[in-house]
């Protein structure tokens, strides 16, 4: 690896500062939107983006950018994700892009000004709001408003489960900007794989070429309370007791399908009244099936809804099912592809093309402009836990690629 020692030593110096920001005693990071721990890696990061001359801005959904003008007039190429993270989760996820980002901006920046290249655009920096979706459903918030998929005023009034929204908690944390932010022509974004298929290969880069089908299920079980002692068994309709079925369901359905072709699971539930004597009378629970191919997601929500009706007249309780959250597969460009390749290549990287289970702020960006997703290595695969892990010898090599990256898109290579 031939990139600069200094350079490499300040990323993973700014890395581990960035780190100790929602720190978890099992070396991960707490910091859901819009919490105190989220601001705090937010400020650290405004610092950041002062200390190397990049304008701050805040969008009014959160996001937060630092821009620098290279071609005044022109508009904008993004490189970013997200510095929000899931309860205890790892401090890779995101995070390492967006410092991946500001470092790659930084150094394409002071080229531009030593006049080493052209620049067609502008650059900037981004860390979008919300995209992991754990406190203020649903994920990837930030970069979905901006590229116009979802509302914004809809989005700032979801609400968490204590009841506050996403404008309250966004004013609480001083984030809630009135910028327009930086118009964009381009994205390009750097994240952990959290999978093992590079690691297993022993690639460097992986090149996203698309994204899997996800939907999401939103279930709600209606019983009937009643005391947990002096009702009798016969004449319960315990909202649990069918909630649990339907878990279980959700879980056994992958079963009906080629080994990894789809995914599920439920990742949330909340119980009314939530009292050690009283059977339940209301539970709320979303599953989540992803694949890479539509009719399988199709295919297994036929399954669980049949299930489910069956479910419902035994148990002699209403089940109301509604999809939401229904992200298609949607491709990255082939010219974006390419190009990266040609820059592993040259700096003597191993690639290779690679699809993504998981949504990302990319996803979201690509379709409003020509969009380029690369990943690293995670080992074990593991992610969404503070054992998350990425050497720092492949964090440097991202960092470098990412920047090859945004020298070109800079340039004008994938308008
Ligand atoms: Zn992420």
């Amino acid at each position: 690896m031939d990139y600069p020692l200094t350079t490499a030593t300040s990323f993973l110096q700014d890395f581990a500062q960035m780190s100790r920001h929602g720190a978890t005693p099992g070396g991960g990071v707490d910091r859901q939107a819009a919490t105190p721990e989220d601001h705090a890696t937010r400020a650290w990061f405004g610092d950041w983006l002062a200390r190397h001359g990049l304008a701050e801005a805040v969008d009014g959904i959160g996001n937060q950018f630092g821009c620098v003008t290279l071609r005044p007039g022109a508009p904008y190429i993004l490189v970013g994700s997200h510095l929000d993270s899931q309860p205890l989760a790892g401090r890779y996820d995101g995070a390492y892009g967006v410092l991946a980002a500001a470092h790659a901006v930084a150094a394409v920046a002071a080229e531009a000004g030593a006049g080493g290249l052209e620049p067609k655009y502008n650059l900037a920096v981004v860390n979008w709001f919300n995209e992991e979706g754990g406190r203020f459903a649903p994920s990837v918030m930030g970069s979905s408003v901006f590229a116009g998929l979802f509302d914004r005023e809809q989005m700032l009034s979801v609400k968490d489960l204590q009841g506050v929204s996403v404008r309250e908690a966004l004013e609480g944390i001083g984030y809630l900007g009135t910028d327009a932010g930086p118009k964009a022509a381009g994205y390009a974004e750097i994240h952990i794989e959290q999978g093992r298929i590079l690691e297993r290969e022993g690639i460097n880069i992986g090149l996203v070429d698309s994204s899997w089908y996800t939907q999401k299920l939103d279930i709600e079980v209606l019983g009937e309370q009643s005391h947990t002692g002096a009702t009798a068994m016969a004449d319960r309709h315990d909202a649990l007791v069918a909630a649990s079925k339907i878990i279980l369901m959700v879980h056994e359905v992958t079963k009906n399908f080629d080994e990894e072709a789809l995914v599920s699971s439920v990742g949330q539930l909340t119980l009314e009244p939530n009292s050690p004597i009283v059977v339940a009378r209301r539970v709320h629970l979303v599953a989540d099936l992803r694949s890479g191919d539509p009719e399988i997601v199709n295919a297994a929500r036929a399954r669980v809804l049949a299930d489910i009706g069956k479910l419902a007249a035994e148990h002699d309780i209403k089940v109301n099912v509604k999809d939401f959250d229904i992200r298609p597969i949607r491709r990255f460009p082939e010219a974006g592809l390419e190009l990266s390749a040609k820059i592993a290549a040259n700096l003597g990287l191993s690639s290779r093309r690679i699809q993504t289970m998981a949504g990302h702020d990319s996803v979201a960006m690509n379709t409003a402009v020509p969009s380029v997703m690369l990943f690293i290595p995670s080992v074990d695969g593991v992610s969404h836990c503070e054992r998350e892990f990425t050497s720092d010898e492949d964090m440097v090599t991202g960092v470098e690629m990412l920047t090859g990256v945004a020298r070109e898109l800079v340039q004008g290579e994938l308008a």
